[in-house]
């Protein structure tokens, strides 16, 4: 069991909308508590992927930042590429471009390259994202699935800040607030807005609640 009382959670900038609760019945009907404090929802969004959500997923997203001129979504692979395709069609199609993950970088100069480490892994890799699909003016969007420590983040936003461009506002569906990435973000000043934060989870008894 993660504790519930083990933090407070800030609260979220906006008012939050309908598919929020979308998301929380569906994580609450198909998701799998593990132990690690880990949460499975391959039903819907890690392997297989329910669109109709991403979908409405995309509409709140495309509310909370509203007039923020996003121009550009990025994401990471896998999981995130699906999320941010359907996000992306509520946001003027901008172009989504995702960071890969590698396994050599060639230091060709043509490439941004960061190191993440992996929470569900538990070990570090490197992601690049191509150079001229990243430019200063760019108004960036980040989407992924889960925010847990924040690393993944933290490795996208170094890749923004190396190119120049500007982070609008980070866009996650699942924030484990036990685990303080979001906070220490939003700390630094982003604005996050992750549609279900969940306060706690016990891997016992598969209950999860929310913040
Ligand atoms: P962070 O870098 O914030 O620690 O972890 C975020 C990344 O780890 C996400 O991109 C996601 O792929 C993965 N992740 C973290 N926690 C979970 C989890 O509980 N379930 C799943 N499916 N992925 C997770």
């Amino acid at each position: 069991m993660v504790s519930c009382n083990n933090r407070h959670l800030q609260a979220n900038t906006a008012e939050r909308g309908a598919p929020v609760k979308e998301l929380e019945d569906r994580i609450v009907r198909d998701g799998v508590v593990k132990a690690g404090g880990v949460l499975k929802v391959d039903a819907f969004l890690n392997h297989q992927c329910d669109v109709e959500l991403f979908d409405h997923m995309g509409a709140e997203w495309a509310r909370l930042f509203e007039g923020e001129q996003i121009n550009k979504i990025l994401t990471i692979e896998a999981s995130g590429i699906g999320i941010a395709c359907c996000v992306a069609r509520h946001f003027g199609n901008a172009p989504v471009v995702f960071a890969k993950k590698a396994q050599s970088i060639n230091l060709d100069g043509e490439q941004y390259c960061t190191k993440i480490f992996s929470f569900t892994k538990q070990r570090e890799f490197s992601v690049i994202v191509g150079r001229r699909f990243l430019s200063p003016g760019d108004r960036v969007l980040i989407i992924d699935d889960f925010l847990a420590n924040g690393c993944a983040l933290e490795g996208l936003i170094a890749i923004c800040e190396s190119a120049g461009a500007e982070v609008a506002g980070v866009g996650i569906a699942i924030e484990k607030g036990f685990q303080g990435g979001g906070d220490k973000l939003r700390a630094q000043g982003y604005r996050v807005e992750s549609l279900a934060r969940i306060a706690c989870m016990d891997d016992e008894t598969g209950e999860i609640t929310f913040a």
